[in-house]
């Protein structure tokens, strides 16, 4: 079937009775939902929009704990803000966090406004997190649809249509809003995200046997739920080389600098970097080119990462150098006191690298 459908007000009374009833049972404890404050709901649905709910717990402990409401992210200096964020990548989220903070303390008293119409027009809420708070938190009747909730509904309903359209997201949204009850709105999206992460699987591979919409589902009865949802090929992303130096001294020191204030982990700090593939010759040279004196070279392990549009192809040299020499805009930091300098996570496996090495001087 193609096209959307149009449920009555019995079916779909029907539908959410029945995510509602196994929501109720089978939800996750987890700790914004324990104490969904309008600022909590907001810190874990940006999060969430980049990590898996395990991964993410640590991290919002650690941010909430450090920054427990719109007040203290207002406030926060950038470095703190940013090491706060480390580990989750994509940190202009976290900075539109700031900026929407700041026009919450000047323009609303310091209260998130209680609506997904006001909520939308702050910096970096978009229209799936400004529904997600304004009916989790105010208890606004408004859809939420994520990834999660599209699969769901193209499966439940047998929907064929590209998720990626923005047409078509308004469709499902849409839908969705149909299926909504006004007195449990927040339940009902958590509801549809949870079932999409937990049982209506990715990937060809959902737990019908466990789901509450199994007698109803198009997807199961026509056995096209590993065909669901379609989505239209996906632009490819663009591969670049780079090269990471870890340029270190006996000091057990790394020179490390600040990105570019604009572009890819704009403002981020990182340890010396290249375009392209360096060998072992040009690494030296380029920390020779520096004004160090290179006493070692080894090479680093490769390693990928991906962004939106690009992939970044990593190779990686060790360089012990003799002394510290200054560098223009470089600072020499222990990796034992490197709080306030947030490396992002495409250097991981540098940024460990260099922790063994200092380990063990
Ligand atoms: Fe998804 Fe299966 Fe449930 Fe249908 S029955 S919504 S395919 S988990």
């Amino acid at each position: 079937m193609s096209g959307f459908p149009a449920p009555s007000p019995a079916e779909a009374a029907h539908l959410s009775g029945l995510v509602l009833e196994w929501f109720d049972r089978s939800q996750r404890v987890l700790p914004w939902r324990s104490e969904p404050t309008p600022y909590r709901v907001w810190v874990s649905e940006i999060m969430l929009q980049q990590t898996r709910v395990e991964a993410v717990k640590p991290y919002f402990a650690r941010f909430v704990s450090r920054l427990p409401d719109v007040a203290a992210l207002a406030a926060v200096d950038e470095d703190t803000l940013l090491s706060l964020w480390e580990g989750l990548g994509y940190y202009n989220r976290v900075r539109n966090m700031q900026k929407a903070a700041k026009t919450v303390m000047a323009q609303y008293g310091g209260r998130l406004p209680d609506t997904a119409a006001e909520l939308s027009k702050l910096s970096g809420i978009g229209s799936y997190t400004a529904a997600a708070i304004a009916s989790i938190a105010f208890g606004e009747a408004v859809p939420a649809v994520d990834g999660n909730v599209l699969r769901v509904l193209a499966r439940l309903f047998g929907i064929e249509e590209d998720i990626l359209s923005p047409r078509n997201k308004k469709a499902f949204t849409a839908l969705d809003g149909r299926l909504l009850p006004p007195q449990r709105a927040g339940d009902f999206n958590q509801a549809m995200m949870e079932l999409g992460a937990l049982v209506c699987l990715p990937n060809g591979t959902p737990l019908c046997g466990e789901c509450p919409f199994r007698e109803d589902c198009r997807a199961y009865q026509e056995g096209s739920a590993a065909y669901l949802p379609v989505r239209a090929a996906k632009r490819k992303r663009r591969v670049e080389e780079r090269t990471v130096l870890l340029i270190t001294t006996p000091s057990g020191r790394f020179l490390v600098r600040r990105r570019p204030k604009k572009g890819l982990l704009a403002g981020m700090w990182e340890f010396i970097e290249y375009q392209g593939a360096l060998t072992a010759e040009e690494a030296a040279a380029a920390a020779e080119g520096m004004g160090l004196s290179v006493e070692e070279i080894e090479p680093l392990p490769h390693a990928t990462h991906l962004f939106t549009h690009i992939e970044w192809q990593l190779s990686g040299w060790l360089i012990l150098c003799k002394e510290e020499v200054p560098v223009s805009g470089g600072v020499y930091l222990s990796m034992k006191e490197r709080e306030g300098y947030a490396i992002p996570s495409a250097f991981r496996t540098y940024l460990a690298a260099a922790e063994e090495f200092s380990e063990k001087m």
